[in-house]
């Protein structure tokens, strides 16, 4: 399947790492241009090398996306390197434990706006560049948002948010054709999971566990599987495709598990 996205531009948040650097990987296999937000120095410039080994083209913004200027400077720095924007895949977040009985009023404000402020904040200095493209946004959720997780109210508050605003932003803009979906994942081994495995006294045997209630194949997601399922979303194979909330979780979320 040609997916069409040659030579398109898309903004990645937390494009160097994990889900967000498996995205970047197959945009660039895609023969799309990938703009890496991140603030992983050796990762984001390591992937803009491999890119441009292999004939393409990258751009890495070594930035974290704490306030709304960074994400205004980014899509200014990606709009003046290649003078398009195609797409906006808002993916950074951190899982940071914020939860009632251990949190505070504060920090699970912080908690929210670091994990919710940059979504919104990319994808309205990027709209005036998806208008013109007929753009698409994919927004990274998580399971925990539907099934909660415990001892992570920020998080799982910011997670939810994603999910409304997927279906909030694919009707505002029915009326430029710019789709907006949300992929789910659940259970997908990268840096962050691994740190969330750290917190458990006896993290091999957390994630024997983990896996063996995983419905397809008892095992995690790849990184990959998520991407593949982004980028399909982004490209125009899935035209008529917007305001869905896509779960790519091995059945974890909807299957019964006790099978
Ligand atoms: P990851 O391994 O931590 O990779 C995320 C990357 O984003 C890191 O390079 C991180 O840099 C960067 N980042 C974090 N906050 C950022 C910000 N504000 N601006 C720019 N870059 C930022 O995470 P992941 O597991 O791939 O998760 C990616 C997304 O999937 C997240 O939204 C997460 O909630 C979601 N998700 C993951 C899982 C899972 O099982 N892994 C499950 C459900 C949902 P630093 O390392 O320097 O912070």
């Amino acid at each position: 399947m040609n997916l069409n996205i040659n030579q398109k531009v898309y903004l990645v948040s937390g494009g160097a790492k994990g889900i967000g650097g498996a995205i970047s990987k197959v945009l660039a296999e895609e023969g799309a241009y990938p703009v890496i937000i991140d603030p992983s120095v050796k990762e984001g410039q390591n992937l803009v090398f491999e890119f441009e080994s292999n004939g393409g083209k990258a751009l890495h913004i070594p930035r974290r996306l704490t306030d709304s200027n960074a994400a205004k400077e980014a899509v200014e720095m990606a709009f003046q390197k290649f003078g398009r924007i195609d797409g906006v895949i808002n993916n950074a977040g951190v899982n940071d434990g914020i939860g009632l009985e251990k949190g505070s009023p504060e920090a699970f404000r912080a908690s929210v706006e670091k994990n919710l402020g940059h979504y919104y904040d990319l994808v309205y200095y990027a709209l005036p560049h998806l208008k013109a493209s007929k753009g698409s946004i994919v927004n990274i959720s998580s399971k925990t948002a539907v099934t909660g997780q415990g001892n992570t109210s920020g998080y799982t508050a910011a997670k939810g948010g994603q999910l409304s605003l997927t279906r909030e932003w694919a009707v505002e803009l029915l009326k430029y054709g710019i789709r907006v979906n949300a992929v789910i994942p659940a259970e997908v081994m990268t840096p962050l999971y691994e740190s969330w495995l750290k917190t458990f006294d006896n993290p091999e045997d957390k994630l024997n566990e983990i896996q063996k209630r995983i419905p397809l194949e008892k095992r995690m997601t790849t990184p990959r599987e998520i991407a593949d399922m982004v980028v399909f979303l982004l490209s125009d194979r899935s035209s008529h495709t917007t305001g869905q909330l896509i779960y790519v979780d091995g059945g974890y979320t909807h299957l019964d598990r006790a099978l």
